[in-house]
């Protein structure tokens, strides 16, 4: 377990500046000349205070607005022990497991322990526990008696509704009910955040205690919350129905055990109704009922305008980590410490991803000028972040989606596309690069800045759109590549596209293409490094031997395979789980065997020597045998002979069988 609170009080030292971070400790808020704090943030990641980190942004957020804010970062969970170093908050306790699923961050595809946490210091391993939100707030609840508890962060936000664990292989009832939190904030939390904290503000200033304010916050878009026994309608709901203006989902009961074929397709009912209320725009409240309570979400928070998102960026960051880790590494922050955020949210809406979920569909983009404020505030951190002038990364989720928005607000607000690019472009969307563009060249051109890579995905089919899209490509490689551009092609077969809802790879060759040809006239070598997914649902053995021929065929060998991840809530996961697309309520193969999700891997490694025994039994089982061998249509060869040890013992064997 942690015991980072110690090294805290190991590292301290008077000449620290106790009042750059937000407080971990009663000397932090000393020097800020605080007695008590009105939210807690216990966050299962390290203290990073960077925007990319999410209890710093939305510490700082609050701070924003006259909060007094402190961080507990990975307490031990055996005691409440290090919860209490600041005391009680007035408000509430914030919990979250951190930047990622505390599953996720810990188990593999293959469900084997990762070698590395990311966002713990020197990448330790046991520094939070599984299912961390809900340790957490139990662990809250024995610290802070009658202080209210808000779940927040991706893994509460996506595991609000029932949802398959695929680490337990099982399906799990909201998170709200396992947690008892009060409430809990989901998508990005800033505006939630700041409502819940104002309202409870004037609230607990009236006279309310906490518990009965939080009680009272039922209509803050962006969070959801149990309605007990009687507090919600008596009337069942036996069939998925939309109850005026309320969409009432399966209940938990009826999705629990998903052996039967009932229950699978009331699962893929309940992702596709999920899914078609998260526009802000016209979203309803969903209710989904858990035996005699029910969960109650309200529509998804509004975007943040341009104004709200750089006000974010500018908070005093000291974009470092707490000083308390003496310097130990923390790999996601050396990942991310010189590069820049431009934006948040994708309208790509891929299956497996869950950006959209969590993001939102709508772009929210950042000014120049902010973004620029902050190039300047990383050189004047320069000494601290070891920043050279060499940005890593200008991006978000997507590299080339930054200001492109729908045609108008009313378009949009009134939409019910899951997605702007699929299954083509929207006639509705502006994807105009010309921001892109001149924030590029603004930044490169910024005095002190020596190169500016663009390491964030390019969505290919986008990248040559609009009247300047050409130009970004041109750009992109003469200025912004530093040998190698990562792209996400994902498959080759249309059918399998079709389910991950991602272009043609017609779309991934023509940008290959035209990004060569710039390479070429930027007088660069450089080359695509394509991703790629085994094991999406849709995909069979025949499509994987399919995509491996396209690879050889090609010359393409990639090095890194991401093997399907059911995550929850995703619509690929909801295929995974129960056989069914929840958009077409059509069959959909799946491979659940982690033995068979090895040989959908390996065939894409059919270059790599290690890989070579598993691609084989592939094929073996597919009927394949003509691809083992040595000619050029081969994707493996033969299994090694025999070496001549071991058939001078199967001789001396033999030998030995003909004595007896
Ligand atoms: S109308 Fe088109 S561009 Fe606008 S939000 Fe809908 S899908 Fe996206």
């Amino acid at each position: 377990m942690s015991g980072f609170v110690q090294l805290r009080r190991d590292k301290r030292s008077p000449q620290r500046d106790l009042g750059a971070f937000l407080p971990t400790c009663r000397a932090e808020m000393d020097a800020r000349g605080w007695s008590e704090l009105d939210v807690l943030i216990v966050t299962g990641d390290a203290y990073v205070d960077h925007p990319s980190f999410g209890a710093a942004i939305i510490g700082r957020a609050l701070e924003q607005r006259g909060l007094r804010v402190g961080v507990v970062a990975q307490p031990r969970w055996d005691v409440p022990d290090e919860l209490l170093v600041m005391g009680a908050p007035r408000l509430f306790v914030g919990v979250t497991a951190g930047n990622m699923d505390s599953m996720l961050n810990r188990l593999t595809a293959q469900k084997k322990l990762r070698s590395e946490d990311q966002y713990s210091p020197d990448g330790k391993i046991d520094s939070r526990p599984n299912r961390a939100s809900i340790v957490y707030a139990n662990l809250c609840r024995q610290a802070f008696p009658g202080v209210p508890i808000v779940l927040g962060g991706i893994e509460a936000s996506l595991r609000r509704i029932v949802h398959y664990d695929y680490w337990e292989d099982h399906v799990r009832r909201s998170i709200l009910l396992d947690s008892k939190a009060d409430l809990l904030i989901f998508g990005m939390g800033e505006r939630p955040v700041r409502e819940v904290s104002e309202r409870m503000r004037a609230l607990v200033g009236s006279g309310l205690s906490p518990r009965e304010a939080m009680k009272s916050l039922r209509d803050v878009r962006g969070t959801a919350f149990v309605l007990r026994k009687g507090e919600w309608e008596s009337r069942e709901p036996s069939r998925y129905v939309r109850d005026g203006q309320v969409v009432i989902l399966p209940r938990f009961e009826e999705l629990r055990d998903l052996s039967g074929p009932e229950a699978k397709r009331r699962f893929a009912e309940m992702s596709r109704a999920f899914q078609f209320e998260t526009n802000p725009g016209n979203g309803r409240p969903l209710l989904q009922p858990h035996g005699h309570e029910a969960v109650y979400l309200n529509p998804p928070a509004f975007p943040l305008t341009e104004a709200e998102m750089d006000e974010l960026y500018d908070a005093p960051y000291t974009r470092t980590p707490h000083w308390s880790y003496g310097g130990a590494r923390i790999p996601a922050f050396e990942t991310i410490k010189h590069s820049i955020v431009t934006m948040r949210g994708c309208f790509g809406g891929c299956a497996f991803c869950s950006i959209t979920e969590h993001e939102g569909r709508a772009i929210q983009s950042r000014s120049e000028e902010s973004i620029l404020r902050e190039v300047r505030a990383m050189q004047r951190a320069a000494d601290a972040i070891g920043f050279k002038g060499v940005l890593s990364d200008l991006g978000g989720p997507t590299a080339n989606m930054y200001k492109m928005t729908c045609r108008t607000d009313e378009i949009e607000r009134a939409c019910r596309k899951l997605s702007c690019v699929h299954p083509g472009i929207c006639e509705n969307l502006v994807t105009d690069h010309g921001p892109l563009l001149s924030l590029m060249k603004r930044v490169r051109e910024e005095p002190g800045i020596k190169r500016v890579m663009i390491a964030s995905g390019v969505r290919y089919d986008l990248a040559d759109q609009g009247v300047r899209g050409g130009k970004f490509i041109e750009d992109l490689a003469r200025h912004h590549t530093g040998g190698q551009l990562s792209v996400a092609p994902e498959h080759n077969e249309d059918r399998v596209l079709q389910k991950m809802k991602k272009p043609g790879i017609g779309a991934y060759e023509r940008f290959a293409e035209r990004f060569a040809c710039a390479s070429d006239a930027a007088g660069k070598e450089q080359y695509l490094v394509p991703y790629f997914i085994s094991g999406h649902p849709g995909s069979t053995l025949a499509d994987m031997i399919s995509l491996a021929q396209y690879l050889k065929a090609r010359g393409m060998r990639p090095r890194q395979v991401q093997d399907f991840i059911p995550t929850p809530m995703s619509m690929a996961t909801s295929m995974h789980v129960t056989g069914i697309d929840p958009l077409t309520m059509t069959a959909v193969h799946t491979v659940t065997d982690l033995r068979e999700k090895k040989l959908h891997k390996a065939l894409l490694l059919y270059w790599d020597q290690e890989h070579h025994d598993l691609a084989r039994e592939a094929l073996r089982k597919a009927g394949r045998l003509d691809l083992i061998g040595t000619g050029p249509s081969a994707l493996v060869p033969p299994p090694p002979r025999a070496a001549p040890v071991a058939r001078a013992g199967a001789k001396a064997r033999e030998g030995l069988r003909g004595r007896r």
